[in-house]
């Protein structure tokens, strides 16, 4: 990488604040009420936009409220609610997964550490990390898609795989702003730095932002 942990550091900080300024109300925006509710819409969310889960969640949570009820489900069940998010075999294995494990090892409840989050089926890091830090206040760097193209933008990683750019972020982000940068950098990947055109005419961290192709 081009640039010291230290102009890192201090442009990640630059960033957080005029961020912070620019998307007040960055939350998720998936529809939950509890932990498990969050665990299950985000593994639904998976290649699907939140809207399309948010679609289907009012049905699914209120057919199976708890890990008990959703593990006594059939596959048919979960499948004919699920379909619309895609992929929906692999989600309903998933859902089925997570919450006999939640139901066998966690006696019901959504457990608040990362080891322990991802032994449960369909859940890995960037699950886990969205429940802990909009569920149980930890620090969290969630490395979705927006997360992790913007954050290569920004010169603040330039590592592909999730793990390593949450690693390096965890690195040069302090842990109070970690979920709220998760928050923000999510919000503006998907309202500004979008994929194929940022929008960097109307940027609010364009002085800051090192990118080379910018479309101005
Ligand atoms: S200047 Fe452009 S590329 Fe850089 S963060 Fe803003 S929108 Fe994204």
């Amino acid at each position: 990488m081009n640039f010291s942990k230290e102009e890192r550091r201090k442009r990640a900080s630059e960033i957080l604040s005029l961020l912070k300024e620019r998307y007040p109300d960055a939350r998720v925006l998936l529809y939950y009420r509890n932990p498990f509710e969050l665990l299950i819409a985000t593994i639904l969310a998976a290649q699907c936009t939140d809207e399309r889960v948010n679609g289907v969640t009012p049905l699914l949570f209120s057919r199976f409220p708890d890990p008990d009820r959703m593990s006594k489900a059939t596959s048919e069940e979960i499948e004919k609610i699920i379909k619309p998010t895609g992929f929906f075999k692999a989600k309903t294995k998933s859902l089925l997964g997570a919450s006999k494990t939640l139901v066998d090892r966690f006696k019901c409840v959504v457990p608040e550490t990362m080891e322990e989050l991802v032994t449960l089926p369909g859940v890995g890091r960037k699950t886990a990390n969205v429940v802990l830090g909009n569920c149980f206040g930890r620090p969290a760097i969630i490395v979705d898609t927006h997360v992790k193209r913007v954050s290569m933008r920004f010169g603040l990683t330039d590592s592909r795989d999730p793990k390593r750019i949450e690693l390096e972020l965890v690195e040069i982000i302090p842990k109070k702003d970690r979920t709220p940068y998760s928050r923000v950098v999510t919000f503006h990947g998907r309202y500004t730095c979008v994929a194929r055109k940022p929008r960097c005419g109307e940027c609010v961290v364009e002085t800051l932002c090192p990118f080379e192709e910018k479309n101005l």
